[in-house]
């Protein structure tokens, strides 16, 4: 039975700066109702550490099939349309696709996230498959509530049809269950056939989002010129893209971990931050990690020289502003999409700088509690 109305309490990590309040939440039909600053135990479902929960702002889950590759030159195991997760998934069932994907969607919301943007190959099929995956997550009750954005991927398509583009149909067809389109890199493609997926995408009204930066910086300025909504990497941004970015207002999704497994690199992340751009995390290829955004926060807290604040607000509500969704943050009116970790666990005792040790060295064991464990807004929201 869902849980109408419920309090958490403890240690609140509250609003954009994440001030940590001592105090309890209350949460009404699945909305964060109110926070009241009251030291002690209430009569409350859960205690301990309160923070938003997390955001993967870039997932590629169809790499659920392919776990653990060798890593070689990333353009052979990704690039399409006949790099290894090309050919994986090609020879790969729908029912064993559909399965493996559940089980990184289950390992999501078991690891505190509660939103997700998916690149999902495979045309209008390849995305009917990962709402199954979504579907199957949320009936056998692992899943609890997540939001899925899924930006599919047509075809290459050829010349001759509208905008010398004949993918426009399909384009169409993913957009009517879709929320966007998500391609890899101009590099991928012929010419004028990215500038006429993204233009078509857009005249639709869908999120048109593209990789650019990944391997070299040979791609960035041809991705810039298509007008993205979100683009993915920049790790070879100079400050001069970066610029670029800020001034057309374009969320970047940052993977760091993906950078380091592949050996690109490791992504600019403060000089983004002092360009003013909004900068989002995700775990990008299953093939070559976890789904688990605590294991980001470290890398992201380790090798960026930024503030935890600034870590936690890349993994939370900076995704939900890039991809459009009203959780992230702790505050009155937002969605209740919230973690509780436990205060006294082994890992996490004595902490006395919540925040620091919540991004330093917290992880999914110290999880006592998530918000989608309620029932409430029990299954997938797809968009
Ligand atoms: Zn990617």
């Amino acid at each position: 039975m869902p849980i109408d109305e419920y309090l958490l309490s403890g240690s609140i990590l509250c609003g954009e700066d994440f001030d940590v309040v001592e105090g309890y939440i209350c949460i009404r039909d699945g909305m964060i109702a109110e926070i009241c600053e009251e030291p002690g135990r209430v009569d409350a479902l859960a205690h301990g550490i309160i923070l938003p929960a997390f955001v993967n702002a870039h997932t590629h889950l169809g790499d659920s099939v392919l776990k653990d590759p060798e890593i070689t030159d990333i353009a052979s195991l990704v690039r399409p349309p006949d790099g290894l997760k090309h050919r994986v998934l090609r020879a790969t069932s729908t029912h064993d696709l559909v399965h493996a994907m559940r089980a990184s969607i289950c390992d999501m919301t078991a690891t505190g996230t509660c939103a997700f943007a998916d690149f999902r190959e495979g045309g209008l099929l390849g995305v009917l498959a990962l709402m199954r995956a979504i579907e199957a997550a949320s009936t056998s009750g692992c899943a609890g509530a997540v939001d899925a954005v899924i930006l599919g991927r047509p075809g290459e398509g050829k010349g001759n049809g509208e905008d010398g583009y004949d993918g426009v149909d399909e384009i169409d067809s993913i957009l009517e269950l879709a929320g966007g389109i998500g391609i890899s890199s101009t590099n991928d493609y012929e010419s004028g056939v990215a500038a006429a997926i993204a233009g078509r995408t857009r005249r639709q009204g869908g999120v048109f989002a593209i990789h650019a930066g990944e391997p070299d910086s040979t791609d960035i300025r041809d991705a810039l010129e298509l007008n993205p909504n979100l683009l993915i990497h920049l790790t070879h941004a100079s400050r001069e893209d970066l610029r670029g970015v800020a001034e057309e207002n374009i969320p970047v999704v940052v993977c760091i971990r993906s950078n380091l497994v592949t050996r690109i690199g490791i992504p600019p992340v403060k000089e983004m931050l002092a360009a003013g751009l909004l900068v989002a995390a995700g775990t990008d290829n299953v093939m070559f990690n976890s789904v688990d955004i605590f294991s980001e926060m470290r890398f992201l807290s380790s090798l960026c020289q930024i503030d935890e604040g600034q870590v936690l607000r890349i993994c939370t509500r900076a995704g939900a502003l890039a991809l459009g969704l009203d959780c992230g943050v702790i505050e009155s009116g937002m969605d209740a999409r919230v973690t509780v970790l436990n205060k006294d666990s082994y890992n996490l005792t004595g902490a006395k700088n919540i925040l620091r040790s919540v991004v330093r060295r917290a992880r999914a064991a110290d999880i006592v509690f998530c918000s989608g464990d309620t029932g409430v807004g029990t299954g997938a929201r797809m968009r």
